[in-house]
């Protein structure tokens, strides 16, 4: 195939597992970086294939062996695969064993009535083009993305089951499900014989439906871990808007961060946490990675980056002295959730 592209040769950094930290899941046997990269923004066919590689590169230079994906990451759906399975073709070759992949499917993908949420139908036809777009013959981890409401709890863990049990996915997971749904779909996928290993919620100091819900609790009792989506709250808490709305940012571009989240009051409060991290000797957005991973409770924080020195200074969060109480107490008195949980609906079914 003749690449539109060059592809000078890359030898990943020789030092790539000397900092990060790798954590149970569970009590399965799989480990995941503390920091994992998601490729759902700046994957799609809107950013060059340039920056596409230099993220991947940066992350697994620095020990992220974790990336995740869905179906529908784009723009269009279904494009950050097909990237990302470009650069495991190039850069990556060779190193499928040193990396963990995930996909997903319950948002829309395609017209029609079977082109989203749990079936048996959409979940094993998303899976194969998933894998089709990668290149694969399977992922590690294969996500149901959100509760679907309307088709059996037995059927969509059924499909899961079906993906593993066939190959196409070593693990199984389930995103944005509830502590009570996700109690039900252990009980399934464990009388399936296919455990139930890991959760992907949103969670972030703005963001803490999963403590009001009780979910890490349940995750607990059931054996499974956690990876938190959005810990950065879309670039909320970063630097990234501490004066305003910059050009380059998510907020400005209209993606998924509405701009009138960034209230006078708002931004007044995030430079309360910017000091905040600053007498702790860390940047905002290591701050907010510190506190969702504090306590080993969440096995990783599933970040995104539009830039390699994001990457860099994400990764710097790691080995932070704990949180006092005062600290503790100082940032939930700063924190404001209104409008910052896109995916409550899943949730709260
Ligand atoms: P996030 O980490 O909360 O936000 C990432 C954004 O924050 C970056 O794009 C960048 O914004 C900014 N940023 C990151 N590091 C920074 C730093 N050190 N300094 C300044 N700004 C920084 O996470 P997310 O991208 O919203 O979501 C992460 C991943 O979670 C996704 O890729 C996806 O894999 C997963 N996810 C899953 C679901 C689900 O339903 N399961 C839903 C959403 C996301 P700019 O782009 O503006 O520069």
């Amino acid at each position: 195939m003749t690449r539109p592209y060059p592809t000078p040769r890359y030898t990943p950094s020789n030092s790539r597992y000397d900092t990060m930290e790798y954590r149970r899941l569970g009590r399965s046997g799989l480990k995941l970086p503390a920091i994992s990269l998601g490729l759902w923004h700046n994957f799609g066919d809107d950013t060059p294939h340039e920056l596409k590689r230099a993220l991947c590169r940066a992350a697994f230079d620095n020990g992220i062996t974790h990336f995740d994906l869905a179906n529908n990451y784009g723009p269009p759906p279904g494009s950050a695969e097909t990237a990302f399975g470009e650069i495991l073709a190039t850069d990556f070759a060779g190193y499928r064993d040193e990396l963990i992949i995930s996909s997903k499917a319950g948002y829309k993908q395609w017209d029609g009535p079977y082109g989203e949420f749990g079936s048996r139908k959409f979940m094993i036809a998303s899976c194969d083009q998933s894998l089709k777009r990668m290149g694969l013959e399977y992922v590690d981890i294969f996500y149901s993305h959100r509760y679907d409401p309307e088709t059996p709890l037995e059927e969509t863990m059924g499909a899961l089951d079906q993906i593993v049990r066939s190959g196409k996915a070593l693990y199984a997971g389930i995103s944005s499900y509830n502590s009570e749904r996700s109690r039900e779909a252990a009980a399934i996928l464990k009388a399936l014989g296919t455990p139930f290993v890991i959760h992907q919620p949103s969670y972030s100091m703005l963001n803490r439906w999963v403590e009001r819900d009780g979910l890490l609790d349940t995750l607990d009792d059931v054996g499974a871990g956690s990876i938190a989506f959005t810990p950065l709250a879309q670039g909320l808490l970063t630097n990234k808007y501490l004066k305003g709305v910059p050009q380059d940012s998510r907020a400005a571009q209209g993606k998924s961060l509405d701009k009138d989240l960034l209230s006078d009051e708002a931004v007044k409060r995030l430079n309360g946490l910017n000091d905040i991290a600053a007498a702790r000797g860390q940047s905002l957005a290591q701050m907010a990675l510190a506190w969702v991973l504090r306590g080993g409770r969440v096995t990783s924080a599933l970040i995104g980056a539009s830039k390699v020195s994001q990457i860099e200074d994400c990764v710097g969060a790691l080995g932070a002295a704990a949180f006092t109480d005062d600290e503790l107490a100082a940032i939930d008195a700063l924190c404001f959730e209104e409008g910052v949980n896109l995916w409550a609906r899943s949730s709260e079914e």
